[in-house]
């Protein structure tokens, strides 16, 4: 059965996230030879079409609109609505991001529809779409059929590769002329953090701290080794609580969810609520000094020791590679 998928392409700062890739790829497989439509929405954002293109879209849509230009919920809420009421899709994929998080409910509500969240593995069987996606944080998983029409699904950034880029697609980009309006939040100015280096949640190698760093400056050594890798920081939240970095690196059920290729965990005791947001990772190095420590217990590889001899170490020998 073919079918018609709209996916949600996401920016940031004029640029598009790779969940934005990740999702026309898995809205491709789902289609089964139909059409995936890309929906970009925000201000001066249409030059960002063709990427999409290039990745697989069959058709691009854009809503500009001056009051799009930061994410509000009201806002791309109407303009993703009014798109998916337009188009009448089979399908809608979202990235399962703080923003698809947010608007991914709001859409199903207003469409009156189930939504399965965080699918990290598709699969078509009989014509029927399969979603995997984790339970109890992490510890099993639990695969869903969904019956209702249109089927709707938020993805796990980092689950599904996307499609090889091609910069020889093309196609025609339309923008539709949706006024949002009675919007209940206007953000006024976004003030950022200034996090150095790789996106976090885009990472493909992240380098963890947790309590065992025991201070900011034990957090360096670590920062030496992302850089080395072209990775990222993270951190527990015993890491965050305790000051030594600031709560946005913070993985875990209530922090951020990766799925990175390497997962260096550094003085990290591997509570569940860690192990929530990281299990996923490809391969899981953990470095910690107590062989009992429950981080060992999903390691890929584990390395007993002290961390601040064994990072080092290992950012020399990488350096050398
Ligand atoms: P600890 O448990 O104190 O572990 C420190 C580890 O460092 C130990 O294993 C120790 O052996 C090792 N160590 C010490 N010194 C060294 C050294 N020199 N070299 C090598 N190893 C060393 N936690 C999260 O991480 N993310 C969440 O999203 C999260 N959400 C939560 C939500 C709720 C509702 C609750 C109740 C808790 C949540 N937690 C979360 C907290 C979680 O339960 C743990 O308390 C926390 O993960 C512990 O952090 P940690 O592993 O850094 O610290």
């Amino acid at each position: 059965m073919t079918r018609k998928v709209v996916v949600l392409a996401e920016t940031r700062e004029q640029t598009l996230r790779n969940i934005s890739f990740e999702s026309i790829a898995a809205g491709k497989y789902i289609s089964e030879g139909g059409e995936v439509v890309a929906v970009l929405i925000g201000e001066s954002i249409t030059p960002l079409a063709n990427e999409l293109f290039h990745y697989g879209a069959d058709r691009v849509i854009t809503i500009e609109d001056p009051l799009l230009r930061n994410y509000s919920s009201d806002g791309y809420t109407q303009a993703l609505h009014s798109i998916i009421e337009k188009e009448n899709p089979q399908s809608i994929i979202i990235g399962h991001t703080a923003l698809g998080k947010d608007i991914a409910p709001r859409i199903a509500a207003k469409l009156d529809v189930g939504l399965i969240s965080d699918v990290t593995e598709i699969e078509l069987v009989g014509g029927n779409v399969i979603f995997t996606r984790p339970i109890y944080s992490g510890k099993a998983f639990e695969k869903k059929i969904c019956t209702a029409n249109p089927i709707f699904a938020t993805i796990r950034p980092n689950n599904i590769n996307p499609l090889q880029k091609d910069e020889n697609r093309t196609g025609e980009i339309e923008s539709l002329q949706t006024q949002v309006k009675d919007l209940r939040t206007v953000i006024k100015e976004v003030v950022r953090k200034t996090t150095e280096g790789v996106d976090l949640s885009e990472a493909k190698v992240v380098v963890a701290g947790g309590r065992g760093v025991k201070s900011p400056e034990g957090f360096e050594p670590l920062k030496e080794l992302a850089e080395v890798l072209g990775g990222a920081v993270g951190a527990s939240r015993g890491a965050c609580d305790a000051d030594y970095c600031d709560y946005s690196l913070q993985i875990g059920q209530t922090g951020k969810v990766v799925t990175p290729d390497l997962y260096i965990a550094c003085g990290i005791s591997g509570a569940i609520q860690h192990l929530a947001g990281m299990s996923n990772s490809k391969v899981i190095v953990a470095i910690n000094k107590d062989p009992e420590a429950n981080i060992f217990q999903v390691a890929d590889y584990g390395i007993v020791g002290d961390l601040f001899e064994v990072v080092p170490m290992l950012t020399e020998e990488i350096k050398k590679l």
